[in-house]
């Protein structure tokens, strides 16, 4: 039997795929890691040249595993030699078929938002790669657009810059110091509103925690 929160999760991902549907993104939800590990794989065709950014989703979900051992062009920026290797696989994401990510915050209807330092994270959701695949785990799912900002700027954020520590705000209080560091990961601040083309960004919500 389905937990309070299994079944909370399933009827607000329904409300959360109807605000994206009606942004033109192509939505869906899966309960589990396995359901959504699957997904992501039915999605992303056999042969593509697919890349991800920094995202803890991607690897907890196991998904950069499956794309690295699959029969996929795979760039991976954590098998990088050096920083110009790693700065090449970056812009590498805007000529692949599928560029994978998660996403910072998503509102209830459906708007995404995203915090990036060196913005290619941003700018591939934006612009370049020919698909998208968002995969956000519904801890990430936040009221509406305000909250969903300050969801991606008060939490997202500075549990993330943690990973990198440097000289911000957030790494000496625990709190959004709105810095102007340079080592700042929150240099651009991105609301996709709707995707153009359709269906260019896909989501997949999971019904687990996913990264921050
Ligand atoms: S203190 Fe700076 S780096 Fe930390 S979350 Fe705020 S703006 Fe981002």
């Amino acid at each position: 039997m389905a937990t309070p929160l299994e079944k909370r999760n399933e009827l607000l991902a329904k409300k959360v795929i109807k605000g994206l549907e009606s942004r033109h993104f192509e939505a869906y939800y899966c309960p589990t890691t396995e359901e959504a590990l699957k997904k992501a794989l039915e999605i992303i065709p056999e042969g593509s040249s697919v890349t991800w950014g920094g995202s803890v989703t991607v690897r907890e979900l196991g998904l950069a595993k499956a794309l690295n051992e699959g029969n996929y062009t795979a760039y991976d920026r954590d098998q990088a030699k050096s920083p110009e290797e790693s700065a090449d696989i970056m812009r590498k994401a805007f000529t692949c078929d599928y560029y994978v990510t998660s996403a910072n915050a998503i509102s209830e209807d459906g708007e995404l938002v995203n915090v990036d330092g060196n913005g290619n994270r941003v700018a591939a959701i934006c612009f370049g790669p020919k698909n998208v695949l968002v995969i956000a785990g519904m801890n990430k799912v936040a009221k509406d657009i305000d909250a969903a900002i300050v969801r991606a700027r008060t939490i997202a954020a500075p549990i993330n810059q943690m990973r990198f520590m440097g000289k911000t705000g957030c790494s000496v209080t625990g709190a959004c110091e709105n810095c102007k560091s340079q080592e700042s990961i929150c240099s651009q601040i991105v609301i996709t509103r709707l995707t153009k083309p359709a269906k260019r960004i896909k989501v997949i919500l999971v019904g687990e925690d996913y990264g921050f």
